[in-house]
């Protein structure tokens, strides 16, 4: 495996992409804009899933499957939804394939197999759910329903990345009906509040909680809130977004409840989701100029262990050690891989884990056997140190809670640092254009102004943090009067 990236300071985009094929996450496919993501990369993205999923378990969901298509006529129901969505559409026209009568090795779309209505293949699937819901839903013992569904959603992106914007791409999305508006509101509050402390606490990325403006809204939402990061690259990459839904889907599929006291009412409804997104903050948060670096929580392996010997004697003696550690480690928990292969040598083993973020390697040679040591080393910080064979266990254990809160202190103070508060629109360009990240700023709330900061900077409104303070100011481009400052960033 070459290990030689390209260097962040060079060009951050390319380091990116080189780093996500040489650490054998992902690669580009036969389909334009579609990834195949391999092992390693989906060992990771199974790592998020389970956390997230024992996470909604937790917190009453249950997962169920809906289909994959969308007939049109449900899909247009909810208007504004399906304005928001109908740009990035792949439709199912027909169903079967013919031979070409010109050509017999070639196939052709059969003219006779015109589908009678189009589907959608799911951008999102409020449409397909809520139209199901309506069986669900006759009386307020039938709520709430909360479930969630892995999946994969298609939208058909123009500009893609592996990971960050792909046309196709893994999620959850949670659909959750209620009674009271109340209720949907607490619950798109409590899925925000899980991806922020998931985010945060396991993969060791610190996130700001906030809601998107109108114009940045989910299509067919009432309220969207969300979690902003920020890349090493001083650009914001949206982590997880969660809706509150008021009662449009309700009345888009005619979804009614009898309440307790008798009364007919639509139901309320949230939504919510992450996507395989989260692969490239992960990435871009952490990772350096020799690769990948992951958090301890989310790494598949979480140390490994080398041997360095000539001869099967040696590796019979070393072997020996290495596996009564492997016992030891596994017996605490932690996920260990002994790399005994005699096809690499240590030299590349070493490049290998490098770069694919294994949190800690031991290595074991015929003078660690003699003084009864390992050695071990931390590929955060790239430090080694030799610990005694009997202390090994124990330093390990503390070490990968170290690597986990260091990891995360440390994107901390990038991020903290790269919150400037602006006051005039000069100032605005400069911080934009020269240490980037969030620009804290005062906005007069209409979307003509949120507007033409996009069009001369490209610079977006991230959110509008929940715990912004009020204060009283005049609009960073407009000059009107502002109560607040908002976020804004150049992003993913
Ligand atoms: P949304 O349904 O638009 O609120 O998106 C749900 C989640 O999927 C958010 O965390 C988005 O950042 C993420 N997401 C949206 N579009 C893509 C895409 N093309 N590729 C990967 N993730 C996406």
């Amino acid at each position: 495996m070459s290990k030689n990236l390209t260097k962040r300071s060079e060009d951050y985009s390319k380091w990116y992409n080189e780093l996500v094929v040489k650490a054998d996450l992902a690669e580009n496919s036969a389909v334009r804009g579609c990834m195949v993501i391999k092992p390693y990369g989906y060992a990771i993205w199974e790592k998020i899933q389970a956390e997230l999923d024992r996470k909604f378990k937790e917190t009453g969901h249950q997962n169920a499957y809906f289909p994959l298509f969308v007939p049109k006529s449900l899909f247009e129901a909810e208007e504004k939804n399906a304005e928001g969505f109908a740009k990035e559409c792949a439709v199912v026209t027909h169903y079967r394939l013919k031979t070409d009568p010109e050509d017999a090795s070639k196939l052709i779309v059969d003219p006779n197999a015109r589908l009678e209505e189009e589907l959608i293949v799911r951008p999102t699937s409020e449409a397909i759910i809520w139209n199901t819901y309506k069986g669900w839903i006759q009386s307020y013992r039938d709520l709430p329903i909360l479930v969630n569904q892995w999946a994969n959603v298609v939208r058909w992106e123009m500009r893609t990345r592996l990971f960050l914007r792909t046309a196709e791409f893994l999620w959850q999305e949670g659909h959750t009906a209620h009674e009271t508006r109340a209720e949907a509101i607490a619950e798109t509050e409590q899925m925000n509040n899980i991806y922020a402390d998931f985010v945060e606490n396991f993969m060791a990325i610190p996130v700001i909680k906030g809601r998107k403006t109108e114009s940045e809204r989910f299509a067919g939402a009432e309220d969207t809130y969300c979690i902003e990061a920020l890349m090493q690259d001083g650009k914001a990459l949206q982590a997880g977004t969660s809706h509150f839904l008021g009662q449009n889907f309700a009345k888009a599929f005619d979804v009614k409840f009898t309440s307790k006291e008798g009364k007919l009412d639509y139901v309320w409804a949230t939504s919510w989701g992450v996507s395989t997104r989260l692969m490239g903050a992960l990435i871009m948060t952490h990772s350096d100029d020799n690769g990948l670096v992951l958090p301890p929580n989310l790494a598949p392996i979480q140390v490994v262990i080398v041997p360095i010997y000539k001869g099967e004697d040696q590796l019979n003696q070393i072997s020996e050690v290495a596996q009564e550690l492997v016992a030891d480690l596994r017996k605490k928990g932690i996920s260990v891989k002994y790399d005994n292969r005699d096809t690499h040598r240590p030299g590349a083993k070493f490049a290998q884990y490098e770069l694919q973020g294994v949190p800690l390697r031991i290595a074991i040679g015929p003078k660690d056997l003699e003084k009864g040591t390992v050695e071990l080393a931390r590929r955060d910080t790239l430090t080694k140190q030799f610990v005694a064979k009997n202390d090994v266990v124990e330093t390990i254990e503390s070490l990968l809670k170290e690597i986990q809160e260091s990891l995360y202190q440390k994107a901390k103070q990038f991020r903290d640092e790269h919150i400037t508060e602006v006051n005039t629109f000069d100032e605005f360009k400069e911080v934009l254009e020269g240490k980037g990240g969030f620009i804290s700023a005062h906005w007069d709330g209409t979307e003509e102004t949120e507007q033409k900061i996009k069009e001369l900077t490209k610079a977006t409104i991230r959110c509008i943090p929940f715990d912004a303070k009020e204060e009283e100011g005049s609009c960073v481009y407009s000059g009107k009067p502002s109560k607040i400052r908002v976020l804004f960033a150049k992003a993913y």
